[in-house]
């Protein structure tokens, strides 16, 4: 399938990476990936040239990959570059973040030294809400409030360990270190899936040997060369998960 056969309807929802537009199936989304970037929840503005199209391919191959090892994804296909039909789903509206190595806000709210590799994954729930800051919540949080039930949370606890323990092997023959990488899950037919995107915006990502970032950091922290760092991932996950 193509664009051409996927009709563009109205525009359901502009984020700040991704536009979402409905389709003649109401079950169905295409995603557009955008060139802007954004990092401090919102204050830091710009673009990354190719972003778009580097994030849609990447997500793509990470959903299809994850899907053949039996992970629920809400892929559909890839229509265009940087056009991604989806399943339409309700967002459990919290950000499950998987950590291998302290960094970033880990490393600022608690000290530990940077580049601390863990013995298990840390997993971690912000609830998505731009206006308070994506604050840090726990499961009783996640059930008090309703945005799950316990039985979806651990559905989502269970996918979020299956997600890391396949992609972290998988960058490993990209010659990258999985450092931490944030998932958004949704119900679809009832059914607990992965939604939204996985790429070097919503990853770190360490080169194993140079220990060089290729990913948002880059952006983040003004390191230059992002959009080649973008490109780099893409080259490699081109030949490790070949054509
Ligand atoms: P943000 O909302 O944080 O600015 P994006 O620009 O990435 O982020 O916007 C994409 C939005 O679409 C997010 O709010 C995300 O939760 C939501 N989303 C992702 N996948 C799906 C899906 N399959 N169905 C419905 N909504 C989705
Ligand atoms: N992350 C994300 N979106 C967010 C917050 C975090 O994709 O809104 C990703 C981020 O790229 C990193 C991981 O989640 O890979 C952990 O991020 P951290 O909490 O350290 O975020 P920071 O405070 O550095 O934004």
């Amino acid at each position: 399938m193509s664009d051409s056969t996927v009709q563009q309807g109205a525009l359901k929802y502009e984020g700040k990476a991704k536009k979402m537009f409905e389709t003649q199936n109401p079950d169905q989304l295409l995603v557009v990936y955008k060139d802007d970037a954004t990092a401090f929840n919102g204050e830091k503005k710009g673009a990354i040239t190719g972003k778009g199209k580097v994030n849609a391919e990447i997500s793509a191959r990470l959903f299809q990959y994850l899907e053949s090892k039996g992970v629920p994804t809400h892929f559909i296909e890839q229509t265009a570059p940087g056009h991604m039909l989806v399943k339409a789903v309700t967002i459990v509206p919290v950000e499950v973040i998987i950590r291998n190595v302290a960094t970033g806000s880990m490393h600022k709210r608690l000290g530990v030294t940077e580049g601390r590799v863990f013995q298990q994954p840390v997993l971690e729930f912000c609830y998505k809400n731009d206006a308070l800051g994506d604050p840090l919540v726990n499961d009783d949080h996640v059930i008090v409030m309703e945005w799950a039930t316990p039985e979806q949370l651990l559905t989502i606890r269970q996918l979020a360990k299956k997600v890391n323990d396949l992609l972290k092997p998988l960058m490993l023959k990209m010659g990258l270190t999985l450092v931490d990488f944030k998932m958004e899950f949704g119900l679809y037919q009832g059914q607990v899936i992965l939604a939204d995107e996985i790429s070097p915006d919503t990853c770190r990502l360490w080169d194993v040997t140079t220990g060089r970032k290729l990913d948002k950091d880059r952006f983040r922290q003004d390191l230059g060369e992002v959009e080649e760092a973008y490109q780099e991932v893409m080259g490699r996950m081109r030949k490790v998960l070949a054509e």
